[in-house]
């Protein structure tokens, strides 16, 4: 039933859409180009353009009502000053309808927006948002267009958001200069990521250019003020400009906004031309640089290299989609004759970040390369062999790929709108028709047909055309021990000539600009912000959406939840199953290897690379993993191993079929060597995991001191797990270690849930009929009942609550490879039902806008810093992100319950309110009541706590920081350098 409506409504949708737009018709200032229904996506797309300024847009029309705008624009970088990237940030520093510090940052307060952004692309730059609220979308629009189109781009926003030189004391002029600004910072610590460093500098290798569009920190500081305005007056005008709408809020209005914006504007001719790469005509180019040593990888195997060929345009759609397939079949999954001969050889560790097709400005890219590599010439004999001698994929393999994009195309996404945003807008400002991404079925009929046709010679076509004899682009970064050292003694060399240069004035100018910025940072917000348009408290609902799942006891012995949605023809199956009583403590630390093996190392009858096969010819996917997750109660730990599949509705069976084999048949004997290569794997991904996500890290090493909960989680995903890693990897030459330590223990795991039989475990089923939900349940009974054991468990260490919390009175410091520091304090608050959770939740959300953001990333350099409330597991965390200056924010945090600090009702309001943007966030129809079933939070919690968020009044936030805040006990850990500031006091932890 609830199948037929969606279609009634889409298809009246789609027929409004073609009857209000006719093609030709000038709708407020624009003329309507093309109405394109595309039924399979349920969308209709109606492509525009300015009369007067020439600017294009592009609405989807659909019943979605999770509603995008964006206006982007074409951001050729001329130098690698990061300009495009400083603009972007200080564009939402004010602009002339709204002059007031910070708009943007406001608004996130004053919206129920769930997502706002802006992106700096290699050549192009987007300001995205999405909302459900049709008040919302107009004020942001306008903020917006107004911040894009008329910044005031102030010079002390230049230095701020880009580089400035600055006392390192502000009050003593005669302390030294340092180089400072959010950019040059984030810059610096973007690169501390060895992946981001390969890639960027591949990038910037293969297409100079493109000139490093986020900006390398040796020329940013060459950037002068005057440069940022006229890149602005050069690029940011309707004629370069994309916009896009998305949803179902009358496109009417929003053009309506956009004409007003752009009718005091004449038009202009831009050079949209696509920028090109390097020329590989007169021969092959092979570049090497110095990058990060990885303290985790021993010292032969510190290389990272790629060999790239150009195969032709993007704009050919069709050819593109062609090699996308062929890189997919060559590089992608267990089977695939790249992935055998480079990765489980050994030849390599992992694939480096670039491998597979970039289709990027004027060209298509095909990459293939490996980190981790130690001989670099058997490398290149394997990749040229393969690509001269692979046979052919086989019809299975392909329908397999052909149909698991079908699937991710039918499956129901909270996102579509940003999702659909993001594939075309790279293309669209290079001139690639936005409607062939979306025309997928088109290309995908096309293709049947033609392979029918010539079978895998579609592929050896197009080796032939690009790759065999042609010239290539091979990349290395090769780890240096002194790469830091070089890195800072730049810096050095560099800023003390920018010192020398400077006149007696201007280091006067300097230490007066640096007071000004210190005072102006201290000074509490007076300025009226009233301009800002705003949402109201009352825009929120006090009830809120309830997803209600039926449970039941299938044949008296299994229990099924399920949840009847429109699912768009899919079936969704979950299961999670309480591994408290039934897995010793001690072999916690091997769940997350023991459920990645499942999904990597195949069975005794079968290779992975088969059964990886089979699920994508029959499945839209299958995972397994293992969390923990708090009792909202009482918050003791609840530890779940979980499976889960989705498939078409005919094929769920699938599901359980795979299901079974992973879980009962994966042989970790047989498969050793595919153990070792996993290993190895999730090493090598490990340095640049914790650089991208060291507050989290840091966060969740605090909070294994307070609940056990968080100290399992440690174990099993944070430093802890790093740490059994490494040590993993160090024995896996030693077959007799390799065999007790790692394979007894995983195989041991597998007994104990096979004995299980799944009484210990919970179901839950998604689908989109009645009927199909009813045969679901039945396949799921005929799975668990063939499993059913008499066996009793062991009665070893069973208690999770008996797992060992991190001890030690000290501060921690963890030594990691990078340039900058991560932060965190945690301290214990209450768990989820309490109503000071609320509280204190709200209490995060404030500190975090109205004192933190300020302290820690304006003042202190960081990229970012705040304060978060962990709901279940009831801990207050402070956190920083990219810190130069981590040891002082640690000082913050400790004091912030001293600092006297005042909230009126206005910013309660707006803590509030960005607390409810993620509360109210939509929700995919698929992960509908996922809560309940992961969490144990029901609807009737989920209102009341609402109704807790709702009311929190300023005497509780007052009431939450004396009680909980001041002379807590708290834990102290920072992940960075090694520095001498750190002293005695501090525990140091190495990985
Ligand atoms: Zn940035």
């Amino acid at each position: 039933m609830l199948r037929f409506r969606r279609f009634s409504s889409t298809l009246r949708q789609t027929e409004n859409a073609l009857k209000n737009y006719k093609i030709g018709d000038l709708i407020s200032g624009y003329q309507v180009n093309r109405v394109v229904p595309i039924p399979e996506l349920q969308i209709t797309a109606i492509d525009l353009i300015h009369s007067k300024t020439a600017s294009k847009h592009l609405h989807i029309d659909t019943v979605d009502t999770n509603n995008v705008f964006c206006v982007g624009f074409k951001t050729n970088p001329p130098d690698s000053t990061g300009v495009a990237h400083i603009l972007e940030h200080t564009t939402l520093c004010g602009s002339k309808k709204y002059p007031v510090r910070d708009p943007f940052f406001k608004m996130l307060n004053r919206s129920l927006s769930n997502f706002m952004n802006a992106m700096t692309g290699h050549d192009y730059t987007m300001y995205p948002f999405a909302t459900t609220n049709s008040k919302d979308f107009k004020n942001l629009q306008d903020v917006y267009l107004d911040a894009t189109f008329s910044p005031l781009l102030k010079q002390e926003d230049f230095f701020q958001e880009g580089w400035r030189l600055e006392n390192k004391d502000a009050t003593d002029k005669d302390s030294d200069l340092i180089f400072k600004g959010v950019v040059y910072n984030e810059m610096k610590g973007q690169n501390s990521n060895a992946d981001y460093y390969f890639w960027s500098n591949f990038l910037g290798s293969i297409y100079p250019s493109l000139n490093n569009s986020g900006g390398d920190p040796k020329s940013i500081t060459t950037l002068k003020y005057e440069g940022l305005k006229s890149f602005h007056k050069r690029n940011y005008h309707p004629s370069n400009s994309l916009t896009y709408s998305y949803g179902n809020f009358p496109m009417e209005d929003t053009l309506n906004k956009l004409n007003e914006k752009f009718l005091q504007y004449d038009k202009e001719v831009h050079d949209l031309a696509p920028l090109e790469p390097t020329n590989l005509q007169n021969g092959n180019i092979n570049i090497s640089i110095d990058g990060q040593f990885d303290p985790m990888l021993p010292a032969e195997k510190q290389t990272k290299i790629s060999i790239s060929w150009i195969c032709g345009n993007p704009k050919d759609t069709y050819e593109t989609f062609i090699l996308r397939m062929f890189s997919k079949l060559l590089i992608g999954g267990h089977s695939s004759p790249m992935y055998q001969r480079l990765i489980e050889s050994g030849i390599g560790m992992d694939y480096s970040v670039n491998t597979g097709v970039e289709s990027i400005t004027s060209v298509n890219l095909f990459n293939i390369g490996v980190q981790g590599v130690e001989d670099i010439e058997k490398f290149k004999e394997v990749v040229f062999d393969v690509l001269k001698n692979f046979e052919d994929f086989g019809s299975k393999k392909i329908e397999g790929i052909l149909k698991s994009i079908e699937i991710g195309k039918k499956q129901p996404k909270s996102n579509f709108g940003m999702e659909i945003l993001y594939s075309i807008l790279p293309g669209w400002v290079n001139g690639i028709d936005p409607l062939n991404e979306l025309e997928i079925d088109k290309v995908l009929t096309r293709f049947r047909t033609e392979y029918e046709q010539k079978g895998d010679d579609i592929f050896r076509e197009l080796v032939s055309k690009y790759i065999i004899g042609k010239n290539t682009f091979t990349f290395s970064v090769k780890g240096n021990e002194k790469f830091q050292e070089v890195i800072d003694e730049e810096e050095k060399i560099r800023l003390n000539n920018a010192v020398i240069e400077l006149t007696e004035k201007d280091r006067k100018d300097i230490f007066e600009r640096g007071k000004i910025l210190v005072k102006k940072q201290e000074q509490k917000d007076q300025e009226n912000i009233e301009c800002l348009p705003t949402l109201k408290i009352s825009d929120i609902s006090r009830l809120g959406i309830k997803y209600d799942l039926t449970n039941s006891l299938y044949n008296e012995s299994v229990n099924i939840q399920d949840r009847l949605t429109n699912t768009n023809g899919l079936t969704y199956v979950r299961s999670k199953q309480l591994l408290n009583k039934i897995i010793p403590v001690e072999l916690y630390k091997y769940l997350p290897i023991f459920a990645s093996s499942l999904t990597h190392l195949g069975t005794t009858k079968e290779s992975y690379g088969d059964i990886e096969d089979e699920i994508k010819f029959y499945t839209g996917g299958v995972s397994m993993n293992v969390n923990v997750i708090s009792d909202p109660n009482t918050m003791e730990p609840n530890l779940y191993f979980k499976m889960k599949g989705l498939s078409l509705n005919n094929n769920s069976n699938h599901i359980f079929n795979i299901w079974n084999k992973l879980l009962y048949q994966t042989d970790f004997q047989k498969n050793s060597s595919k153990l070792k290569v996993l290993i190895r794997n999730i090493m090598t991904n490990n340095g640049s995991m914790i650089v991208e996500s060291g507050h989290s890290f840091a966060r969740g090493y605090a909070g294994a001191f307070f609940r056990t909960s968080r100290s399992i989680h440690e174990a099993m995903n944070g430093i802890e797990q790093i740490k059994f890693i490494n040590h993993l990897n160090d024995i896996l030459d030693n077959e007799k270690l390799f065999q007790e330590e790692i394979i007894d223990k995983l195989i041991e795991i597998q007994k104990i849930l096979i004995n299980d039989s799944f009484k210990n475990t919970e179901f839950l089923v998604t689908s989109d009929t009645s009927s199909q939900i009813g045969q679901v349940k039945t396949q799921l009974y005929e799975f668990v009942k063939g499993t059913f054991s008499n066996s009793s468990n062991s009665t070893l260490n069973l208690n999770p609550s008996n797992f060992p919390l991190l001890q030690g009175n000290k501060p921690v410091h963890i030594l990691i490879p990078a340039q900058v520091s991560y932060g965190a304090l945690s301290l214990p608050g209450v768990s989820y039902t309490n109503q000071d959770g609320a509280s204190l939740q709200v209490l995060s959300q404030l500190l975090t806008t109205k004192y933190l953001h300020k302290e820690i990333r304006e003042k202190g350099g960081a990229y970012g810093g705040g304060a978060t409330y962990d709901a279940l597991s009831g801990i207050f965390n402070f956190y920083s992100y990219r810190d130069p200056n981590p040891i002082r924010s640690m000082d913050i945090f400790a004091d912030v319950t001293s600092q006297g600090i005042t909230w009126d009702k206005r910013e309660l309001d707006e803590a509030k309110m960005s607390i409810f943007q993620s509360v109210d966030a939509p929700v995919a129809s698929s992960n509908e009541g996922l809560i309940q079933f992961y969490s144990n939070i029901d609807n009737d919690m989920r209102q009341h706590r609402r109704e807790q968020l709702l009311d929190v009044t300023l005497p509780d936030i007052d009431h939450v920081a004396e009680k909980y805040l001041a002379n807590a006990q708290t834990k102290k850990v920072v992940l960075g350098p090694s520095n001498d500031a750190f002293s005695n006091a501090w525990d140091e932890v190495s990985l």
